[in-house]
Formats: C-alpha cells, sequence, structure tokens
C-alpha cells in the first residue's frame, strides 16, 4: 500500500527542506566519528509518511487517552500468552489444541483479512481466549495516513465483531511499528496498545526445541506479556509443537495464565505511577554523548 501522495501533500515541500537541511546538518557533526555510516542510511531513506496525529488530512477532536502495555506490573505469577498473525491451517488449530489440553487462556491478535477468510478455524474454539486487532493485512502502521490506518483497523474491527460477536479493546501493531496516526484511530475505536515484554526465539532457537522453551520459561516474569505466532514458517511450527512444555514450565514456576486483559486488570494500583504536578528538569547530556 502506498501512502506517499499523502505524505507529500500534508508534509509539504517547506517540511522536508527542512528534514533534509536537518539531516545535512547532522551528517556534517559526525562526520569522521563512528555514527557517519548509520546517519547516511538514514538520509538515503523517504521522509517518513505523515504520522502524526495532528497532521493535515487527519486532525480530530482529541479522543480518549490510549494506553500502550509491553508487560503489568504485578507481584502475582501471572502470564499473558499472545499469538499474532492468524488464523491459518498452518498453525493455528495446532496452538488451539494445545491450549485446550491444557486449559490456558490466550490472546490471539488476529489479522482481518484472515480471519474472515479462515473463519471455520476459530469458530466455537474461542471461548476462553481474548482477540485483539493486528491489522486487515498485517500492515506497518507506522507508514500509514490517518484515512489508511483507520480502513486497515476498522475492517478488522469489524470483522472481529462479526467472526466471534465480541468487540475487541486491544490493538497490536504488526512489528511493533506504531505512529500518531495509529494512536489517533485507537482512540477513535476505544483501543489501547499490547505490545510485548518476551518473545519465543522460534528462528534462533528452532534447531533446540529445548533451549526454546527454557528460554520462556526462565525469562518470564510476573506480568510477562508473551509473544509467539500461530502462522508462519516450519520454525513457528516447533514453538507450538512445545507449547505444552512451555506451559508445565511455567506451571511449575508457579505462573498462571490469563488473557492481556486479565493482566492489566491484575496490575498492582499502588503502582500504577502518579501524574507528576510539573514535568522534572532534564539532566544534563553525559559529556560524551554531547554533539
Ligand atoms: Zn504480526
Amino acid at each position: 500500500m502506498d501512502d506517499a501522495g499523502v505524505g507529500r501533500r500534508s508534509g509539504g515541500p517547506g517540511r522536508r527542506r527542512v528534514l533534509k537541511g536537518l539531516g545535512l546538518a547532522a551528517g556534517g557533526l559526525l562526520a569522521g566519528g563512528a555514527g557517519v555510516a548509520g546517519e547516511q542510511e538514514w538520509q538515503r531513506q523517504d521522509p517518513p509518511t505523515p504520522a502524526s496525529a495532528a497532521s493535515v488530512d487527519s486532525w480530530q477532536q482529541p479522543g480518549r487517552q490510549v494506553d500502550v502495555v509491553w508487560a503489568v506490573d504485578t507481584d502475582r505469577r501471572l502470564v499473558a500468552l499472545t499469538f499474532d498473525d492468524g488464523p491459518m491451517q498452518r498453525w493455528t488449530p495446532q496452538a488451539l489444541d494445545a491450549l485446550e489440553a491444557e486449559k490456558v487462556p490466550a490472546t490471539f491478535f488476529v489479522v482481518g483479512e484472515r480471519l474472515v477468510r479462515n473463519a471455520r478455524l476459530v469458530h466455537g474454539r474461542l471461548g476462553r481466549h481474548e482477540i485483539g486487532n493486528h491489522t486487515w493485512r498485517h500492515d506497518d502502521l507506522s507508514r500509514l495516513s490517518h484515512a489508511h490506518a483507520y480502513r486497515s483497523i476498522h475492517r478488522t474491527h469489524a470483522a472481529i465483531k462479526a467472526v466471534t460477536g465480541r468487540e475487541a479493546t486491544l490493538l497490536r501493531p504488526p512489528w511493533g511499528r506504531l505512529g500518531g496516526t495509529t494512536l489517533q484511530v485507537a482512540a477513535e475505536h476505544g483501543y489501547d496498545i499490547a505490545l510485548w515484554s518476551l518473545l519465543v526465539q522460534d528462528r534462533r532457537l528452532r534447531g533446540s526445541p529445548g533451549e526454546l522453551v527454557d528460554a520462556v520459561v526462565d525469562n518470564a516474569r510476573p506480568g510477562t506479556i508473551l509473544l509467539a505466532h500461530d502462522v508462519g514458517a516450519p520454525s513457528r511450527k516447533v514453538a507450538v509443537q512445545q507449547l505444552p512444555a512451555m506451559i508445565r514450565g511455567l506451571r511449575g514456576r508457579g505462573f498462571e495464565f490469563v488473557t492481556v486483559s486479565e493482566l492489566r486488570q491484575a496490575a498492582a494500583p499502588k503502582r500504577r505511577p502518579a501524574r507528576p504536578a510539573r514535568a522534572a528538569p532534564l539532566a544534563p547530556p553525559p559529556p560524551r554523548a554531547r554533539l
């Protein structure tokens, strides 16, 4: 999906010139330093498409506050299993079978277009699970205009309602990439944003199922949101096959399983940060970081 046309209109040539000028200035400052390669790489990329929530084509009345959660602060040994990118024949039914056998709830962040096409795979099987929005076609929301982000998220929201009869309340942006328009559209749909704090290392450890399980079991903490996938390469199947071992290992450490929304409800209220009356002054940068 190409949003470049919208980006040029709302960003404006003046803004593009400013960005280019800043890039050259930064490159000059860094000349001879360790950051040159990275800075040149950045300059070659297109200017970002409009991601601001208040860009010209997207300005709306401010919506509700959107929370972004990647783990929850709690003393209770709770963990939320999450599965992204389904449903697909490979490997959604296998994941559902394992969760059913262990009586474990999970949260599935579904791709709308796949949910519509493969609704039969989840029909009658989501009773204990939560469903979240993972966009219509696994879209990179950080690059989408408000109009495109709205369409992607809204179509998926409607598909979830049509297939499951439920209103989703959580959005997980594919790859964890989000921009201002993502937040705007999330607010318009009453969503909060759910990222993750622990990833099943199905690629790196695909040849070592035991290590893959240990990496999850050993690194889980109270309040962890664990990211797995129920779609993809055979390495993903390895991870799905190890689900019973992960679940039993975590239970062995005293963990219980909840959905992401249940995990959030278990957040320790005493540790919810109070909003400071005035922002604390910024600390000066360390000497070596000064540019
Ligand atoms: Zn994804």
